[in-house]
């Protein structure tokens, strides 16, 4: 049974943002210091070293998520605990399994989700405004998630001619599921579809291209594990600004009741 008010800690799932301190709330900076432990995978504590002095530091690895998740509410017993989940704990990061463990334990512990700018958005600040309106996100990972499952969102988030931000897009150990997801967004998008490629967002090594769908043939090798890839939806178009610079633009509609 739950035992609410047990002990005195807290448990703050905090999200991190894109990478870099300057994406992050100031509730999430304010549950990082407040924090005795802060708990996290290498790639998003990195960027906070300078906040995590005098704080008990548990550093894990990808793929041990469950057992984090299982420590951070134990400790969150009796301690204040910031577990770090990059972009938006709540978008494919840890706030579900965090609640699940401690549903499953009957834990009274306070757990607090802090949100953070997702990679979707991120990525779309970077390219213009392919996201204004209406859209979907689908993660290409088949890790937790059949892939007859992904192909199946897939299908129906493009017929809906909306913008998709794929998350997850390519990994090592998942090299074909980006070519196959374009292959479907081929079956419902034109050629002439705008597509941003954004690496590492708001951290070193960010790169940005924008491009059609029917040349994401010349891309396939750039795509990884730090890419988010927003293929836009049937009204979405891209603005040559000038020779270096593109914008992908999705018009919200005000076209249809302003002139301007
Ligand atoms: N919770 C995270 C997503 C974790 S899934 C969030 O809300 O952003 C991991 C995927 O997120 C990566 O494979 C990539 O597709 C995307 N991603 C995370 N950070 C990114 C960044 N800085 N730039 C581009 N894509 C990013």
């Amino acid at each position: 049974m739950p035992s609410p008010g047990e002990g005195t800690g807290v448990l703050y799932i905090v999200g991190s943002g894109p990478g870099n301190p300057d994406q992050m709330t100031g509730q999430a900076l304010r549950a990082i210091r407040d924090s005795e432990y802060v708990i996290g995978n290498d790639s998003y504590l990195a960027p906070l070293t300078h906040l995590l002095s005098g704080k008990k530091v548990i550093r894990s690895s990808m793929g041990k998520e469950v057992e984090r998740a299982k420590e951070a509410v134990s400790l969150a017993r009796d301690h204040p605990v910031a577990m770090v989940s990059g972009g938006d704990p709540g978008v494919y990061g840890m706030a579900s399994i965090v609640l699940e463990v401690a549903q499953h334990a009957g834990s009274g512990v306070r757990i607090e989700v802090i949100p953070g700018v997702t990679a979707a958005t991120a990525s779309a600040s970077r390219l213009g405004s392919p996201l204004s309106g209406d859209f979907a996100v689908i993660s290409l990972s088949d890790l937790l998630t059949p892939m007859e499952v992904i192909e199946e969102r897939l299908m129906h988030a493009f017929a809906m001619g909306i913008p998709v931000v794929l998350y997850n897009p390519k990994s090592r150990g998942r090299p074909h599921n980006f070519a196959r997801a374009m292959e479907i967004a081929a079956r419902f998008c034109e050629p002439d579809t705008p597509l941003g490629l954004v690496r590492n967002a708001f951290r070193e090594g960010e790169t940005v291209e924008i491009i059609t769908l029917g040349e994401v043939a010349a891309l396939e090798d750039k795509v990884d594990m730090h890419s988010t890839v927003i293929v836009g939806g049937r009204e979405s178009r891209i603005w040559m600004v000038d020779e270096d610079v593109r914008r992908i633009i999705t018009p919200r509609g005000y076209h249809r009741k302003y002139v301007y």
